[in-house]
């Protein structure tokens, strides 16, 4: 994190200043359960857990699960596996849906006290009557009820005795405040759908303003951090307190901060969803999604994407972050941590015609160079190398430092070989390139000749060795750069780049036989890349999580 503090910091260590006992911090992450965690809510998280971690706090994960129409078990799961996945522990897990028969005597409470009535019009006058920003709403013609009767009706709602729209529980607040969120919101709705938790329980659902303060000073949050779209919220948050809390008790403090949008891409549950349900990516969790889990699936290191949000800053005004940035964090991350291997994905065959037939040597090859400890491993080589197509050219101008006829170039970690000559197919397409070899240049044999210096080094295979796998490639999944600005999901579903996809064949070297699913690997000279949960036991899956440097950057500018 950085030095400098920031302002959500600074607000809690003037309250400590100003007497708030440090022992009573503590916070929330409140996620509603319907939808996989995207790279959005990791700056949530962020927020809060590196804030408990700074005041020695506890962090409660709070699932708002008010409405049955659109939660999951999945969804659960899913979060509190990509929380835990962060590196973040949480002290206690709640549900919204604990605090459902709380939440209803609260109701009555407001009804006692003439600050609630029950609304008999459908949600379409409700809404004609909400007025404008400049113009004052209309009184239903239910708010004067009394509040036995409004006790009686909404009594009635709760028991299942009135159809869903037939009534509503309305806050009686002002239907001339500034603020038209204030003009008696609805705090209750019959619904009669089954409750993933509470299952039929409840025919009366609260409204997500009505549940979340009330859940806060429930758990005795201090601080209640949510984003900017909240600010609004926030005087409806403070008058529904107001109604209920114990003037002995914490009141919980909510402040806003900017939400966290990447470019390319959308961070909404909603219209991720839209994508998954229109079968425009393979799941939640596919790698284009900037779901926690489709990034992890894409080889993303948890901690690029704590460094991402970091970078990102904690801010009060909306902006668009590069996608090149989370890609830099990944980068940084893989190049400390990952293990070396060499794939050549669209091979030409080499043979080296001074090399002994049927004779193979091991070459010690660095795991990985940016660590000490991470050692070597064994690499064969032989007289039938692969390399790149792209790295051989017959004819070449100056600046081609690879491979071409007449010129020579490192194989990486083994010896110089020179190009001799091409030997086609009878379609012209090359079958192999001629080349001979310096047989003193072997890499770290400690011989002058394995000091030559040559322009340039290639990745290889051994011909003989290598096995074959699938490398999956990826493109940004939207061309536009800010898709978030569809009008409509038409809209959204026509910027989406159909080419985000590309599958090709590769040529491993054996030890990348050891692979599990999640293991990381920088494939030399190509990039970083994971192994796929698709992987099976006859075929090796790998996602290129980024290359090695910005290609995309370049791309746009050419
Ligand atoms: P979505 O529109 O994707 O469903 P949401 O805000 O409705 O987002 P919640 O599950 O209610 O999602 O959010 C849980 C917490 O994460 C909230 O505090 C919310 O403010 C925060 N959050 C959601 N999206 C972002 C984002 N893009 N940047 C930062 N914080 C976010
Ligand atoms: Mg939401």
């Amino acid at each position: 994190m950085s030095e400098k503090k920031h302002f959500l910091e600074q607000i809690i260590d003037e309250d400590v200043s100003n007497g708030f006992p440090k022992s009573k911090i503590k916070f929330r992450f409140p996620p509603e359960p319907n939808g996989f965690l995207h790279i959005g809510h990791v700056k949530a998280i962020c927020i809060n857990f590196n804030l408990a971690k700074k005041f020695n706090a506890p962090v409660v994960l709070r699932f708002d699960d008010t409405n049955p129409e659109k939660e999951e078990q999945v969804f659960i799961d899913a979060i509190k596996k990509d929380v835990s996945w962060l590196g973040f522990n949480w002290s206690e897990e709640r549900f919204a849906s604990d605090y459902f028969e709380q939440l209803y005597l609260w109701a009555e409470i407001l009804i006692s006290n003439d600050k609630a009535y029950v609304d008999s019009q459908s949600s379409d006058q409700i809404a004609d009557q909400k007025g404008t920003p400049t113009s004052v709403g209309l009184n239903s013609p239910f708010r004067g009820r009394t509040i036995e009767e409004n006790l009686k009706l909404f009594r009635e709602m709760k028991a299942g005795l009135h159809d869903e729209g037939s009534h509503v529980l309305r806050a009686k607040i002002s239907m001339n405040a500034n603020n038209m969120l204030l003009r008696d919101p609805v705090i209750y709705r019959v619904l009669k759908k089954e409750h993933p938790r509470t299952k039929a329980s409840w025919v009366i659902y609260p409204m997500y303003d009505w549940a979340h303060g009330e859940s806060d000073y429930i758990e005795q949050i201090s601080h209640s951090l949510c984003t900017l779209e909240f600010k609004p919220h926030r005087e409806l948050y403070n008058w529904f307190l107001k109604q209920i809390a114990d003037p002995n008790k914490i009141k919980p403090k909510q402040r806003e901060f900017a939400r966290l949008n990447l470019s390319h891409t959308i961070t909404s549950k909603r219209k991720l969803m839209q994508l998954v349900q229109g079968g425009h990516v393979s799941g939640w969790d596919d790698p284009r999604m900037p779901t926690v889990s489709g990034l992890r699936r894409r080889g993303y290191p948890a901690e690029a994407l704590v460094a991402f949000v970091e970078a990102a800053g904690v801010a009060k005004r909306e902006n668009i972050i590069e996608a090149s940035l989370l890609e830099y964090c990944a980068r940084e991350e893989l190049n400390k941590t990952t293990q070396r291997v060499m794939v050549v994905s669209d091979p030409v065959k080499i043979v080296i015609t001074n090399y002994p037939e049927g004779k193979y040597e091991v070459i010690n090859a660095e795991n990985n160079p940016e660590d000490p400890e991470s050692g070597e491993r064994e690499v064969l080589f032989g007289k039938e190398i692969l390399i790149e197509k792209e790295d051989f050219k017959e004819e070449a101008g100056k600046k081609f430092f690879r491979l071409t006829i007449g010129k020579e170039v490192r194989l990486k970690g083994a010896y110089i070989i020179l190009a001799n000559k091409i030997i086609y197919n009878d379609d012209q397409t090359i079958k192999e390139i001629q080349c001979t070899y310096d047989t003193k240049s072997k890499s770290g044999s400690g011989s002058e000749q394995s000091q030559r210096k040559v322009k340039g080094t290639l990745h290889w295979v051994s011909k003989t060795h290598a096995f074959e796998v699938e490398i999956r490639e990826y493109d940004r999944l939207f061309f536009e750069a800010s898709p978030a600005s569809a009008k409509t999901n038409e809209e959204l579903i026509s910027m989406l780049n159909k080419d985000s996809m590309r599958v090709l064949k590769g040529y491993a070297e054996p030890f990348l036989k050891t692979a599990i699913t999640g293991s990381k690997y920088q494939f030399q000279r190509k990039g970083y890349f994971v192994t796929d949960k698709e992987s099976t036991a006859t075929k090796l899956i790998f996602n290129k999580t980024v290359g090695l440097r910005d290609n995309w950057a370049k791309k746009q500018n050419n």
